[in-house]
């Protein structure tokens, strides 16, 4: 009698297995994934454990990146075509750890600090276009919520703004309708998105990271130009001592909850509508 009604329970569980394990995003496995980033390093400091499990777990994730990146330098001898080469390899590098190969990730070539100058139109557009080309199965870009706005410097806002107002403007093919007629892409609604750099307040969905947290900060330090003293005197590699204190840093600010390294998001599964 008892076998049979652990044999009972366990087939009425599977279905809420099943189904409660296709929702958690660090359990999909075989999906798109689309990330959009204001700059070559956001990813990484925002996502970059979730998107190590997104790759371990065979899904497709391909990274769009809004700008260059290449003017966040106090180097005196450096200039913005150096800086958008440097930028631009150690995000492949970077990411590469995390798993994710190079074809898939994309640079949109907006100038560093400029986001908000770009002809909005065109911006738009274009994150329309990926969005219905790519037709993800999750998105991930940086929150667009209330609190964060008031913030956020320039290119994250507009990044966040504009990838939410792409979402929208993809649904409907009126919008941009040249995208379908001359360019067969159909339109297309995001199911899932998870917005990375949440408010402390609008948090509501946390990716236990544990098992990559180390291979997050060996990721983010490969951004060697973002931190000094590369950022202040390029170099391209790293004395050991500065090093260990970056990636201590990095340790300390990752958030944690419950005991264990996490990364917070604001899960929505729509724009809003109002
Ligand atoms: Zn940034």
């Amino acid at each position: 009698m008892k076998i049979v009604l652990l044999w009972l329970f366990a087939l009425l569980s599977l279905p809420i297995l099943v189904f409660g394990q296709a929702q958690r995003l660090e359990q999909m496995q075989n999906k798109t994934i689309l990330v959009f980033t204001p700059h070559p390093d956001d990813d990484v400091f925002g996502a970059g454990g979730t998107i190590a499990l997104l790759n371990r777990n065979h899904n497709k994730v391909y990274i769009f990146i809004y700008t260059n990146d290449d003017k966040g330098s106090y180097d005196p001898d450096m200039n913005s075509q150096r800086l958008a080469r440097i930028r631009r390899a150690e995000e492949e590098v970077s990411e590469g750890l995390l798993g994710t190969p190079k074809e898939n990730i994309q640079w949109m070539g907006y100038d560093d600090g400029m986001l908000e100058y770009a002809p909005q139109p065109k911006l738009t557009e274009e994150a329309t276009a990926i969005i219905r080309r790519i037709r993800p199965d999750v998105l991930l870009s940086v929150d667009p919520g209330e609190w964060y706005e008031r913030w956020h410097k320039s290119d994250h806002r507009m990044a966040a703004f504009n990838t939410i107002d792409a979402v929208r403007a993809a649904e409907f093919w009126l919008y941009f309708p040249n995208q379908k007629l001359q360019q067969g892409l159909q339109p297309y609604k995001v199911p899932e998105m998870y917005f990375f750099y949440p408010s402390p307040q609008e948090a509501n969905y946390f990716v236990n990271i544990d098992s990559v947290a180390e291979l997050k900060v060996d990721a983010g330090t490969k951004q060697v130009s973002q931190f000094e003293p590369a950022v202040n005197k390029y170099r391209s590699d790293w004395e050991a001592a500065d090093l260990e204190k970056a990636k201590k840093e990095m340790r300390d600010e990752q958030p944690r909850k419950d005991g264990h390294y996490v990364e917070a998001f604001r899960y929505a599964t729509g724009f809003v509508q109002y």
